[in-house]
């Protein structure tokens, strides 16, 4: 299946400059908080300006978006500014509400992008319009559901359409407070040529000293764009505080921002490379959090006064994975040979905790 694209053609907005940035606070709190921010991103040259408008929260009782009464808040950023403005939309009447107020694009959020039905009643409420429409990853890894929910979209008749990698929620918080999984929106890429990606590396990282980093990863993978929450006085905002930054900070980071022009080609072959390097670390962390549990093992055997190596159990591994490695086109001696090497390594720390006292 095909998307029909047109180019985002977004007005003021030359979209071959990398990286075209979207920015602006989690939420819209006040008139005076979106219009002190907007003010200050303006003047560094920023012009297309975010702001939450109805916010989905993990809990009840947390700040849920002040609602359409922020809608003319963002009315005056258009006219007194001359940005381009988005806000978040999650049913029919967000679409209505905040097309009516001159919303320039309308973005998907995560929550929404995992439930099919959503997606459609807001493919639905899309029908006949012509406005730029952002679709957000889905919470879950999920290609197909994120692929999925565009085919929505765009089956209602949206050609200028954009993604936004925000990452992926986890069970485990770790470093990133959604995961970034590169692969998935190179994956994408490899699919769906045509279309603009851009990153979200505040609601990846959730922490603001992780903005410059993802940021340049996100520019040498080639994505087209970022979005970056901004506030006037982050540490006060009343959602997502951690990961917003300030004008001035946000300015510092494009500054400091490498943008490497690579044709194409070369820059297909590179965005693979990247992509086995990351699978590679992923591989390095799996097998560190296996061995961990393994010398769990180990200190519940010594306890109980057990061997180390449980021969039934050894053998059960190695046909177990065995045969589940020429499932998946591998070879029956290569996944062996691996997992041989796994085990052995894993036995060598169990002795470690066995002589040890
Ligand atoms: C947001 O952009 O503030 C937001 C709620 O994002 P996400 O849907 O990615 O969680
Ligand atoms: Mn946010």
């Amino acid at each position: 299946m095909e998307l029909n694209l047109k180019p985002l053609a977004l007005p003021g907005i030359d979209e071959e400059q990398r990286p075209i940035i979207i920015a602006g606070p989690c939420s819209a709190e006040s008139e005076e908080q979106v219009m002190d921010t907007a003010r200050r991103l303006a003047a560094y040259g920023i012009k297309i300006f975010r702001a939450g408008i109805w916010k989905p929260r993990t809990k009840p009782g947390g700040f849920e978006g002040i609602g359409k009464e922020g809608l003319p808040w963002l009315r005056r950023v258009k006219d007194e500014l001359g940005m381009l403005t988005t806000t978040e939309v999650a049913t029919p009447n967000h679409v209505e509400l905040a097309l009516e107020a001159g919303i320039d694009i309308l973005w998907i959020g995560a929550r929404t992008m995992a439930n099919p039905f959503a997606v459609q009643e807001i493919a639905d409420a899309l029908k006949g319009l012509d406005v730029p429409v952002f679709c957000k990853n889905p919470v879950n890894p999920d290609l197909e559901l994120w692929i999925g929910g565009l085919e929505r979209i765009n089956q209602a008749g949206i050609e200028r359409m954009a993604v936004i990698h925000r990452g992926f929620s986890t069970y485990e918080k770790r470093l990133y407070r959604n995961l970034p999984m590169w692969h998935v929106p190179i994956e994408l890429r490899r699919r769906i040529p045509n279309l603009p990606i851009f990153c979200d590396p505040s609601h990846i990282g959730g922490r603001r000293e992780l903005i410059a980093p993802l940021s340049q990863q996100a520019m040498d993978l080639g994505f087209d764009g970022l979005m970056i929450e901004s506030h006037c006085n982050p540490d006060c905002a009343w959602s997502d505080a951690k990961q917003q930054v300030t004008p001035d900070v946000l300015d510092f980071i494009l500054d400091k921002l490498v943008i490497r022009q690579s044709i194409q080609t070369s820059e297909s072959l590179e965005m693979l490379r990247k992509e086995i390097d990351k699978l590679d670390n992923d591989l390095l962390e799996l097998l560190a959090r296996r061995m961990k549990i393994s010398r769990e093992i180990g200190t519940y055997k010594k306890e109980h006064s057990m061997t180390v190596v449980q021969t039934r159990r050894y053998s059960e591994i190695l046909s177990k994975r065995g045969a589940q490695g020429a499932l998946c086109g591998m070879s029956n001696d290569f996944v062996k040979n691996v997992f041989e090497a796994i085990h052995e390594e894993s036995v060598r720390q169990q002795v470690e905790i066995m002589n040890k006292d």
